[in-house]
């Protein structure tokens, strides 16, 4: 039997613990302001929106925070997840670089969501919560909350970004098959909606506007909460279960990264693969470089700003610091949907600013190229997302030929296209263009950003 089978069948390999990158910080996290005061908040302030465990989650710098044994239990069903040499890619860019990619399209939804909705659910059950609002751009998040719903008993309201809800039906239809309520965004049945539709009755939506539905509504009733699938610090946490598996896998094949590369939409499964690594290079062990992909038609780490700004467009969130193009910004309907967020993460937004990593941004037709490329080397379809991740691996890979030199490269394919293939055949058919955001929109959302005294 192989080594990977053998770790595959092992779920005790299953870490029983998550990575904080907040314990080795060189510098802590900005605080989170309050938009009303301008001082930082306290945890009664996200008490209406998040269960007391997830806050604590928030904020905390202890190193390993535990994985309760009902969560671990649920990632048995596909963790660990595989960790695969890309061996007919390498053939195919014909480069000395080694190339593994962990590969989370196994989970049930098929993307890597599932690690944090499923802890989501737990500890909001845990409080006694009995309905779940949130937000979703291609339908991942919305579909694995159901799905993370559904096993606990948990009533679950989604959101979902119109261009979306109209580019991919499939996925509404699997949430409601895992019991979940789905609408689209901006919708009549909240004020943050009505408002949007009121003055541009043609909205496409956005995640930022989809957040403040879904946190209006949760904070109107004391049975439901909020949940985010990405951006927040605990999203981030629990998404450092792929890092560590990969370490343990590499670790088997007798290597570790000199590169490790994700795709940033709010930045959780980036941070998942990548957090681990930049820990162990913090507290001295070896370096490597990481590299986040951002698609060039919504650039928050490479064009953005790094500074205070709302996480929604009606503005009822908390100020928090983070790379962003604005909470007004609408990104163009591209087809990465999960990659559409005007911000992105505090956590990687800190750790860019301190320069632990490395953005880029491509095109969206570079990246289904990569994707179609990838797909005929590895027999994987990638997500639209994940072809960022892809392009930024290939070219990663490329600049070993071009150097010479053999580096270890380990990128995370965050999940499969089967249910964009829409999208795979638009661009096929030569229907798909590279949007470039719109600079005047750009600089008005950003003149639009809350002032915050130093
Ligand atoms: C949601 C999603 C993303 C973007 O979110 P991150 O928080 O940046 O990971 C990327 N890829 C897939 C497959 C997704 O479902």
């Amino acid at each position: 039997m192989s080594d990977q089978l053998k770790y595959l069948l092992d779920e005790e390999r299953i870490p029983k613990t998550w990575y904080n990158l907040q314990a080795d910080l060189p510098q802590p996290l900005p605080a989170v302001l309050h938009p009303g005061t301008g001082k930082p908040i306290g945890p009664s302030d996200l008490a209406p929106l998040f269960p007391m465990s997830l806050i604590a989650q928030e904020v905390t710098t202890e190193r390993e925070v535990e994985i309760p044994e009902p969560v671990r239990d649920i990632y048995r069903m596909w963790r660990p997840t595989p960790l695969y040499r890309a061996r007919g890619l390498e053939k195919a860019l014909d480069t000395p670089a080694r190339i593994f990619y962990k590969y989370e399209g196994v989970s049930p939804t098929g993307s890597h969501k599932p690690n944090t909705s499923v802890p989501q659910a737990f500890y909001n059950k845990e409080a006694g919560i009995t309905r779940i609002t949130t937000e979703t751009g291609a339908g991942q998040w919305g579909s694995s909350l159901a799905f993370a719903g559904a096993l606990f008993g948990l009533e679950v309201k989604v959101f979902m970004v119109r261009v979306s809800f109209e580019q991919k039906p499939y996925r509404k239809a699997m949430m409601e098959t895992f019991g979940a309520t789905c609408v689209p965004s901006p919708s009549t049945e909240t004020a943050a909606g009505r408002a949007i539709l009121e003055r541009n009755p043609n909205s496409t939506g956005s995640l930022g506007i989809a957040i403040s539905e879904a946190v209006e509504q949760a904070a109107q009733r004391d049975d439901t909460k909020y949940a985010l699938g990405s951006v927040l610090n605990h999203v981030l946490l629990h998404q450092t279960v792929i890092g560590l598996e990969a370490e343990e896998q590499l670790r088997m094949a007798d290597a570790y990264p000199d590169v490790v590369v994700g795709c940033t939409g709010g930045g959780s499964n980036f941070a998942g693969i990548a957090f681990p690594f930049m820990g162990n290079a913090l507290r001295g062990g070896r370096q490597v470089r990481v590299v986040a992909v951002e698609p060039a038609a919504c650039p928050s780490l490479t064009r953005g700003k790094y500074a205070y700004d709302f996480g929604d467009t009606a503005h009822l969130t908390p100020l928090v610091k983070m790379h962003t193009l604005g909470s007004t910004f609408v990104p163009s309907g591209f087809h990465a949907g999960g990659l559409r967020y005007h911000g992105m993460a505090p956590l990687v937004s800190h750790a860019a600013d301190l320069g632990l990593l490395e953005a880029r941004a491509y095109n969206q037709l570079e990246c289904f190229a990569a994707g179609v490329q990838f797909a005929r080397a590895e027999s994987i379809i990638p997500a639209p997302e994940a072809t960022h991740a892809v392009k930024g691996a290939i070219e990663e890979a490329l600049a070993c030929k071009r150097d010479g030199v053999a580096r270890t490269i380990l990128f995370n394919l965050c999940g499969h296209g089967h249910f964009d293939m829409q999208a795979y055949m638009d661009y096929f058919a030569g229907k798909l263009t590279d949007q470039a955001y719109d600079e005047a929109e750009l600089a008005m959302a950003l003149a639009g950003l809350p002032s915050v005294a130093a």
